[in-house]
């Protein structure tokens, strides 16, 4: 799950990580009266969950409160396209308005889990404020990274290693490592999987600040973190996946035209995989469960099916604690009630599989059957392209 940069700072702050003061804002007279209670000079940032708004003109610096209310005037309602948005961009729902500070240098600072290493890995890199996957691609050697321990979490000394690193020296190295070690604890606290601060900024002061900054949240850990999951903002999400979580689907849109619908997500991973063999393109991927029911099946049918790139759909299901004719009666019955148009082709396998057959072949319907996941993913994405 991501939250917007003004929730992120929020938590930072918790942390004792130090942020600009600000203040969040969805209308420009609203914008004016942050401006005006922080007096001096603002920036004003569009709150998206994406990154890159700057080169967008997502973010405008303003002289005082006047030209704070005419920056979100201008960012408020606007159509923010970023090359981590979708290619329509999203729309700018709320500002963030903070002190501008006066930059002496932009820094680098983030910690993600490193899979290989199975551990988490803080990155720091004196190349801030730019797209820090060019720096990696073009010179890796400006990133430092440090692996904490599985046990004893960031050691004291990494961080200072890091803050070393980052060319801090003085008390702005204090108060780096003092934030690399708060941002670490959050990140552990709240189970993130990525804090990111980019860029990190030492202010002509002497302050270290987080300027901007992106948090994401392990999705399996919500359920330990209410006061994370208040924070989720559905507009910034694709409406089908966020259908698929009111009905605790595991969906994910994807961009072909063969619809999937399968239980358990290894054979989900494995049938998308297969339909690419077969020549064809999975329109998503969709774990429904080991024991859907058959109101379960017809919301996944339903959620499948308003996508409207998706031609045919491939159910492909091992009948363990779900039983092949359940299944059955399930397709059966998500069918009918929805009156589904598109063609459908049903691979099973398990307990009860003869009888599950047998229900399909007596259903009248128009659903093809298939014996293996080869023959199934040849015949789906031959009937995808026929429609197409
Ligand atoms: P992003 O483009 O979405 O990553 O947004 P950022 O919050 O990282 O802002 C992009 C850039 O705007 C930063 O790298 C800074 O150069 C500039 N910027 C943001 N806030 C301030 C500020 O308070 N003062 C100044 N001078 N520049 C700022
Ligand atoms: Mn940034």
């Amino acid at each position: 799950m991501k939250v917007h940069e003004y929730q992120a700072k929020a938590l930072l702050r918790e942390f004792g990580v130090p942020v600009p003061e600000g203040g969040v804002a969805t209308t420009p007279a609203e914008a004016r009266a942050v401006a005006a209670r922080l007096g001096g000079k603002v920036v004003v940032k569009a709150q998206v969950h994406a990154g890159g708004r700057g080169k967008a003109g997502g973010i405008k610096l303003g002289d005082d409160a006047a030209a704070a209310e005419a920056a979100a005037r201008q960012i408020l309602g606007m159509r923010l396209k970023t090359p981590q948005t979708p290619p329509e961009g999203i729309q700018v729902r709320s500002v963030l308005v903070e002190e501008a500070s006066a930059i002496e240098r932009e820094l680098y600072l983030s910690i993600t889990l490193d899979r290989a290493r199975a551990t988490h890995v803080v990155m720091a890199s004196q190349a801030g404020g730019m797209e820090i996957e060019e720096v990696a691609a073009r010179t890796p050697e400006k990133i430092l990274r440090e692996w904490t321990h599985p046990a004893l979490g960031l050691g004291a000394w990494q961080a200072r290693r890091l803050a070393f690193g980052l060319g801090l020296a003085g008390d702005p190295f204090k108060q780096g490592v003092g934030l690399i070690r708060s941002l670490f604890a959050l990140y552990l606290g709240k189970d993130c999987s990525l804090a990111e601060i980019n860029p990190l900024v030492v202010t002509r002061d002497g302050r270290v600040l987080a300027l901007d900054a992106k948090l994401n949240f392990d999705d399996s850990a919500l359920s330990r973190h209410t006061e994370i999951t208040a924070l989720r903002d559905i507009h910034e999400e694709d409406p089908l996946d966020v259908e698929a979580s009111k009905h605790s689907l595991n969906y994910i849109k994807l961009d072909g035209n063969v619809g999937c619908m399968v239980n358990g997500a290894g054979l989900a991973m494995a049938t998308m995989d297969i339909i690419k063999l077969a020549g064809g393109e999975p329109a998503n991927f969709l774990d429904v469960g080991g024991g859907a029911s058959p109101a379960q099946i017809e919301n996944a049918f339903r959620i499948l099916s308003s996508d409207a790139a998706v031609k045919a759909v491939f159910i492909n299901v091992f009948g363990g604690i779900l039983r092949c004719d359940r299944l059955a009666e399930g397709v059966i019955a998500a069918v009918k009630t929805l009156g589904l148009r598109l063609p459908v082709v049903v691979r099973m396998e398990g307990t009860n599989v003869e009888l599950g057959k047998k229900m399909l072949a007596e259903s009248g319907l128009q659903l093809a059957t298939a014996d293996d996941m080869g023959e199934g993913a040849r015949k789906v994405v031959a009937l995808a392209r026929e429609a197409a």
